[in-house]
């Protein structure tokens, strides 16, 4: 008998195979008492668990010194040596031996007392000693979890992830190839592990209740991206069935696969921008490059957030320039660091803030911690050579930070000259409108930016006062919500006005619908995952600006969120948005 449960779908598609439940955080670690007769054991597993630790360390460090340059690939050998410290090892096994506990909750003691007794010496140096220290004792617990990424995935089928909550550091098992689908207990839609999820075109259904306690270990289930549903052990009939939708799934992409070429651009002549958002040099491969019309957004912190330590100057020049040359004459928006909030930084301690998304976090960071900044404004001029490259602020809240940024940008280009370097002449500074004061100071601010692109992920969620992140607030985010498009006419009113592109980069651009609303507010371009791009451009071939207008100016006009959906609705209906005429 198959099983179906609910949830919240945050990515569409459908998947059928096993399952694998993850368990990330250091928080997850169990712990549970060992008998005496397997004491000897439990300490042979810590060995082996240190030595496939020490294996990983040798891989990395011969990647990044291959990639990086030996220098960059100091810090593995440096973790190596944590390791091969007889005292720290001694002490895990002591713990194990006579409190009889399990390996993991010893060497999870190890860790937080590494971690708290560095801390505690308040330096910022001792911070970041601290992770380097208590780092090598992390990958030892992932080998005694079995949850290291390589382990999980290699050599398997593909299979579909489970997680009690969907995390950037669930995200980081994502692979196209490898996982079919992800499922979890909790998460929002506009964190950011869905919009990961959705970037990747990987189905996601997230609060699944009670989700991790009714699977089983290799369990075969069906996701169903577009109803938010799991069914758990299918049936011959459900797998029948599944087959028939999975079809039809393909045949309407292969169709609208055949405009993913052209240009967007409406009945009567109006084109539109569509650009795709990645996270890294390997997105590169999952699109054509002739099916955008540039990069949008670039969320350069994922570069940051995948590795042990801050990306040097040097590495990050080399995949901004790689990125630029790759995409060509075509505009490349590389936004700087990102962090904060749900974006953290396993090496960059950051203090526990009671209110993180009004925090520390975006554009502060930078601006509080300048050498961060400087490090990436070089590498990124440093790379503006190599093609068409655009520099995006986020979390900007007034102009003051623009100044600031400003300021930075021209003492760097200097030093660069001087020092020998080529940077491009002209390397155009835009800010993200996500905060309701850089849009009510707009008419200001726009003067001394060259372009704005609105990041509605967190603009709707600074509007409605809504956390993306907490699902017990997730049905109230509402990108629909008729204050928020209120603002977005605002926005591309004001830019137009003052005769600077103006984009929409948060995920709501990737309906074509609401595409086709933002154009007719006055957008010159959206930016959304790559796969997007074909049902956006068949959209907006569909209808004229005159239609886009209307439709922009009714919506604008709503009073509450139900009216704005069934606007977009009756318009997608009418004007045959998703190609449902195509097929027959
Ligand atoms: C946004 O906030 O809409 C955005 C594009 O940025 P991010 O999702 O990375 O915060
Ligand atoms: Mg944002």
């Amino acid at each position: 008998m198959s099983k179906m449960i609910r949830g919240t779908s945050v990515s569409t598609g459908l998947a059928m195979g096993a399952v694998h439940v993850v368990t990330t955080g250091v928080d997850a670690v169990p712990v549970f008492t060992v008998a005496p007769s397997m004491l000897q054991a439990e300490v042979d597993r810590l060995g082996e668990a240190v030595d496939l630790a020490m294996a990983e360390l040798d891989r990395r460090h011969k990647v990044v010194a291959t990639q990086a340059g030996s220098k960059e690939a100091e810090i593995f050998i440096v973790q190596k040596l944590v390791l091969q410290d007889p005292g720290a090892l001694k002490e895990v096994e002591a713990k194990i031996l006579v409190e009889r506990v399990n390996a993991e909750s010893a060497v999870k003691a190890l860790i937080d007392r590494l971690t708290e007794t560095l801390n505690g010496l308040g330096e910022a140096g001792s911070r970041g000693f601290a992770a380097d220290v208590a780092e090598p004792w992390k990958r030892v617990l992932d080998a005694l979890l079995n949850r290291n990424r390589e382990t999980i995935l290699s050599g398997r089928e593909p299979i579909i992830i489970a997680a009690a909550e969907l995390t950037p550091r669930v995200v980081a098992y994502l692979s196209r190839e490898l996982v079919l689908a992800v499922v979890t207990e909790i998460g929002g839609r506009f964190s950011h592990g869905a919009v990961l999820a959705r970037a990747m075109g990987i189905p996601c259904v997230v609060g699944v209740p009670d989700l991790l306690a009714r699977l089983e270990k290799g369990m075969t289930v069906i996701v169903d991206g577009d109803r938010g549903k799991l069914l758990l052990t299918p049936t011959d009939e459900d797998k029948a069935e599944f087959q028939k939708r999975l079809e039809l799934h393909d045949q309407r992409a292969a169709l609208l696969a055949g405009f993913a070429h052209g240009v967007a651009e409406t009945k009567d002549g109006f084109k539109l921008l569509v650009k795709a958002n990645i996270e890294g040099l390997r997105d590169l491969d999952t699109f054509e490059i002739g099916t955008t019309d540039g990069v949008g957004l670039f969320r350069t912190e994922f570069l940051y957030m995948e590795r042990d330590q801050f990306p040097s100057e040097e590495e990050q020049f080399r995949i901004y320039r790689q990125v630029l040359e790759r995409m060509g004459d075509k505009p490349v928006t590389m936004r700087t660091l990102d962090i904060g909030a749900d974006k953290t930084l396993p090496y960059f301690k950051t203090p526990k803030e009671p209110n993180p998304a009004l925090g520390w976090r975006g554009l502060r960071i930078s601006l509080g911690w300048r050498d961060l900044l400087r490090v990436q404004l070089r590498a990124l001029l440093r790379a503006s050579v190599a093609g068409n490259l655009r520099v995006l602020l986020p979390m900007v809240t007034s102009l003051e930070e623009i100044r600031e940024v400003h300021k930075e940008f021209d003492v760097l280009r200097k030093d660069l000259i001087a020092q020998g370097y080529e940077v491009a002449d002209n390397v155009p500074v835009g800010a993200m409108i996500e905060v309701p004061s850089s849009f009510l100071t707009l008419k200001h601010l726009i003067k001394e930016v060259d372009f704005i692109s609105v990041g509605t992920n967190d603009l709707v969620q600074y509007l409605l006062a809504v956390d993306r992140d907490n699902p017990w607030v997730s049905k109230l985010f509402e990108s629909y919500h008729p204050g928020v498009l209120v603002a977005l006419e605002y926005i591309a009113r004001i830019s137009r006005e003052a005769g600077k592109p103006c984009g929409v980069c948060g995920d709501m651009a990737g309906d074509p619908a609401t595409a086709i609303m933002l154009m007719g507010f006055g957008f010159d371009s959206i930016s959304a995952a790559a796969h997007f791009a074909p049902e956006i451009k068949y959209a907006v071939r569909s209808v004229t600006m005159n239609d886009a207008r209307e439709l922009a100016k009714v919506l604008a006009d709503q009073a509450i969120v139900a009216n704005v959906r069934k606007g977009l609705e009756e318009f997608a209906e009418r004007f045959d948005l998703r190609g449902d005429a195509l097929r027959v």
